[in-house]
């Protein structure tokens, strides 16, 4: 088992998985940290390390968020070293350790900010796909609303091109969404229930999509349009050095040509909205990587009990197992520095983390 010292960069909010070898559901969340050469590792949270992670928190802190995550188990996936929270996991918010100052002097511009990340896709299972209607997207094209306004159909077809005579985003209100409308006398910015607002970015596209034999365009927006382009409307405008707003960013470009499952309802002006959006299966099984650490219930237990003597208040201890470090992790130098947090200092560190 390994410690991670690093800077919080960016983060996926806790959600449900389908864990694949027991098929049941679990929670959890990912951050990405990266150390003083810029370099990143994915942390995994399981269970209710996830749940109980204040990530409002860690959003709302200053930048550098520097932590300490112990007892970590590494993975290789991909080519790329994962690590996962385990039972003996603690995670340390800005640990008061002699390293982080140089961290605080690499990581303090304004691009060091906490990034929220949208949600990965989940997929329907073929379990789910059994009592859902299909449709071509000729089909798409005569759905009467009369009968399919609250009703979703699915429909398998690649992204042809995103017409954009209407932008790709508008200013929505903060609270609902709806677009602002700007005020004639003072340019206040306002939404028909909430009064004046501060705008902010709402993805809006038009997509054209395609099967064999026919094209139908689709109206995406919010959540499902971040998730497609894998960065949220805030992050992408800001990010923005397009001339013009008919100028598409290139996360958005780099979607076309491939297959979607798309889950679609239409409107009471008759256009299509797209409800949800996944990868084709195709592409959609080297994404995932579904294993949460698992223990076995018998050593899970005495563990337990054991920390609970022990501590009392805190949330695990750390007990990284001694072993001798080898090449690779050496590389890794400053990243993983197990020897650098020892476990009686995390302790102090945790009671003095709940203490404040
Ligand atoms: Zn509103």
């Amino acid at each position: 088992m390994q410690d991670v010292y690093g800077c919080i960069k960016s983060l996926i909010p806790e959600h449900q998985v389908t864990v694949r070898h027991t098929g049941k559901l679990e929670s959890k969340c990912e951050i990405f940290v990266e150390n003083l050469r810029r370099e990143d590792i994915r942390i995994t949270f399981w269970g209710d390390i996830a749940r109980k992670f204040d990530m409002e928190r860690v959003k709302q802190l200053s930048p550098p968020v520097l932590a300490v995550f112990t007892g970590l188990r590494l993975t290789k996936f991909q080519e790329r070293v994962t690590a996962a929270t385990t039972c003996h996991t603690c995670i340390i918010i800005n640990p008061d350790i002699p390293i982080a100052n140089e961290y605080k002097a690499e990581f303090s511009k304004a691009g060091d900010k906490v990034k929220v990340l949208p949600l990965p896709f989940k997929r329907p299972t073929v379990e789910e796909m059994k009592d859902k209607t299909t449709k071509s997207v000729f089909e798409l094209n005569t759905l009467d609303p009369n009968i399919y306004m609250n009703k979703t159909v699915y429909c398998t077809a690649s992204i042809l091109r995103f017409p954009v005579h209407n932008g790709w985003w508008y200013r929505g209100c903060s609270k609902c969404f709806k677009q602002l409308k700007q005020r004639e006398n003072s340019g206040e910015l306002i939404c028909p229930k909430h009064d004046v607002q501060i705008a902010v970015p709402c993805c809006k596209v038009y997509v054209t999509i395609r099967d064999d034999n026919n094209q139908a365009t689709l109206i995406l927006m919010g959540r499902q349009a971040e998730q497609l382009f894998g960065i949220n409307c805030q992050d992408l405008v800001n990010k923005r050095l397009y001339p013009t707003e008919q100028t598409l960013p290139e996360e958005i470009k780099k979607t076309t040509d491939e297959t979607y499952l798309f889950e679609i309802t239409v409107n009471e002006y008759s256009e299509l909205m797209v409800r949800n959006i996944f990868p084709s299966k195709q592409s959609f099984a080297s994404m995932v990587e579904q294993t949460p650490t698992t223990v076995p219930p018998e050593r899970l237990s005495t563990e337990r009990k054991r920390n609970i003597e022990a501590s009392g208040k805190a949330l695990c201890i750390v007990e990284p197992e001694k072993k001798a470090k080898n090449e690779k992790e050496t590389k890794r130098g400053a990243m993983i520095s197990a020897s650098s947090v020892s476990s009686s200092a995390s302790k102090e560190q945790l009671q003095k983390e709940k203490a404040d």
